[in-house]
């Protein structure tokens, strides 16, 4: 054989920890929970939008956006849970997850768009026309209400349910809170006579919504670019437990949702039959499964003298 063993490039990158994968019997209880948060955030949504058109608050304004963000999230988890994790069919025969990392490509393209947007409406718009009422404070002031107690109401069940999706969105949650109050500040600041802090707050918001874009570019690109996702010098190492190994040509691996796919060459005695080298093959895929969260483990075996590759010894 003499195709060159490429062992730089692929295995370059940061390597990204996966989060481990969630028990099915738990996903109808996050699914509950997530559904419940959509109709709150909703509500939130619809309760800052009329204040915003009421007052002329870009903050506010901007505020309603971000929470439309947050129903656009939870809509995305429910995606993931009902959609991602469905098995393997004949038209996606390596699975559904991929459904996932399309939707938060689509949500951070989204909330790129709407930063610029509001930022731009922040700085162009008309400085006199904020007023203040009181049923929209009342409004506003509900608004921090439903959101301290669903953050609440959020982390209780991220403890009981030990889901990590819960509990980012407890955390997300009690950061909206604190949003909401600036946002609140620099209206009321904007309506009494300083304009400017509206403004101020308007593009606090529009950073927060960018902050947030980012983040998502950041989990679905490395799975749209097929990066690095495991340690390749820990997955080597477990190649090298299963006894029969004597080299490993490459190993390579790339996210499939909060999945990895790995696939590995490894060298083995030239003189081994079809059944030893197949045996040697399964364990190293039951190997790698142990020890790493993996969607599919693809193992290629290659005699070592056709190989022309230097005997190493194991290190146990
Ligand atoms: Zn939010
Ligand atoms: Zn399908």
């Amino acid at each position: 054989m003499t195709e060159t063993v490429d062992s730089g490039h692929a295995l370059q990158g940061k390597v990204r920890p996966l989060t481990p994968i969630t028990a099915k019997s738990r996903d109808g209880e996050v699914q509950r929970v997530i559904l419940i948060e959509g109709s709150a955030n909703l509500a939130v949504l619809v309760l800052k939008l009329i204040v915003a058109l009421a007052t002329g608050s870009v903050a506010v304004l901007g505020d309603a956006v971000h929470s439309l963000t947050d129903v656009a999230n939870n809509g995305v988890a429910w995606v993931v849970i009902r959609l991602s994790a469905q098995p393997p069919d004949g038209q996606h025969p390596y699975g559904h997850r991929k459904f996932e990392t399309i939707a938060v490509f689509g949500l951070a393209m989204l909330l790129t768009v709407l930063a610029f947007e509001l930022g731009m409406r922040a700085i162009q718009r008309d400085l006199t026309e904020i007023v203040h009422t009181e049923w929209a404070l009342g409004l506003m002031l509900c608004v921090l209400a439903v959101n301290t107690s669903l953050a609440t109401w959020q982390a209780r069940w991220a403890r009981r349910l030990e889901s990590d999706i819960l509990r980012a969105d407890a955390r997300h949650t009690f950061a909206d809170v604190l949003t909401t109050i600036v946002v609140i500040a620099g209206w009321q600041a904007a309506a009494r006579g300083y304009p400017w802090f509206d403004v101020i707050a308007a593009l606090g918001v529009a950073v927060v919504i960018l902050v947030l874009a980012y983040g998502l570019f950041r989990r679905c690109i490395p799975i749209l670019v097929d990066e690095t996702a495991l340690d390749p010098n820990s997955l080597m190492e477990a190649v090298f437990t299963v006894s029969g190994v004597v080299g490993v040509r490459s190993v390579r691996s790339r996210a499939y949702g909060s999945l990895a796919a790995v696939d590995i060459v490894a060298v083995v005695a030239s003189d081994l039959n079809t059944v030893e080298s197949h045996e040697i093959a399964t364990d190293v895929e039951r190997a790698i499964r142990e020890r790493f969260p993996t969607e599919s483990v693809i193992v290629h075996i290659e005699p070592a003298e056709a190989a022309g590759y230097p005997r190493r010894d194991r290190e146990d």
